[in-house]
């Protein structure tokens, strides 16, 4: 062994590598998830912009925790004062990004969240929409996150919450049974959520600021939070 050459070149090369990237795992949704998938993306095909109220009205619940959580913990607080939601439309990518100062959510909260249905109102809200398929029964149960689908062939969820040293992507394709987490080495947010919508095809006009700041105003009038709507500069 010990007059076996040595290959230095290559052990630099290793070296040099940049640092694997971060375990992603992959879940697969509780079967009632997939169930109210096919339900809403069945039953509201022609009502599709609701899916901006549900996730403005997520992220000021958010928002909500996160002021409530600060009158007994200020670090909540810490380092981002601002609680508002910001959104931007970028066509040229057809994405649209919906990005909140709220509470975020951990790894387990994003994996009880988002991917199953701890409430008992499901199955009731399942009936009432086989029985008459009305997009106001979606905020009523609280079944709003899925509904981004609607709009997107894959959705990603950013998220950080302060009881939670990292950052973490829950990602998920339209259509698949399964979605995956993994740690979030953009690291860049300091509390909140920011969910991205890689928008359908025939969804793209979803990226155009005019049009989702009419949605904003149709929708979403009583959110106490400022929302703001950018578009990338051209
Ligand atoms: P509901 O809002 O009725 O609870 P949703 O399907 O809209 O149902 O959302 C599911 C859950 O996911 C929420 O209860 C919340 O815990 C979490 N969640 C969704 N969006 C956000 C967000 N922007 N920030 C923090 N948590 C969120
Ligand atoms: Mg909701």
């Amino acid at each position: 062994l010990a007059g076996r050459p040595q290959m230095p070149g290559l052990l630099r090369a290793a070296a040099t590598e940049a640092a694997p990237a971060p375990a992603e795992e992959t879940f697969t949704y509780q079967a009632e998830v997939d169930r109210l998938m096919d339900i809403i993306v069945n039953s509201l095909y022609s009502n599709r912009e609701v899916f901006l109220r549900e996730l403005v009205s997520n992220a000021s619940d958010a928002l909500d925790k996160a002021r409530f959580l600060s009158v007994t913990d200020p670090s909540v607080m810490a380092g981002r004062e601002e609680l508002e939601i910001r959104i931007s439309a970028d066509k040229d990518k057809g994405t649209l990004t919906i990005e909140d100062s709220g509470i975020g959510m951990s790894r387990e909260q994003l994996l009880s969240n988002l991917g199953t249905i701890a409430r008992s109102g499901t199955r009731k809200f399942m009936e009432a929409m086989a029985a008459k398929g009305d997009s106001n029964l979606i905020g009523q149960f609280g079944v709003g996150f899925y509904s981004a689908f609607l709009v997107s062939d894959r959705v990603r969820v950013q998220s950080k919450n302060p009881e939670d040293p990292k950052q973490w992507v829950w990602e998920a394709a339209a259509g698949s049974h399964q979605y995956t987490i993994r740690e979030d080495t953009a690291s860049d947010l300091v509390r909140g959520t920011r969910i991205t919508l890689f928008l359908k095809e025939d969804a793209a006009e979803m990226a155009d600021p005019v049009r989702i700041t009419r949605l904003i105003k149709q929708y979403s009038q009583f959110i106490a939070f400022p929302i703001k709507v950018y578009s990338p500069k051209k």
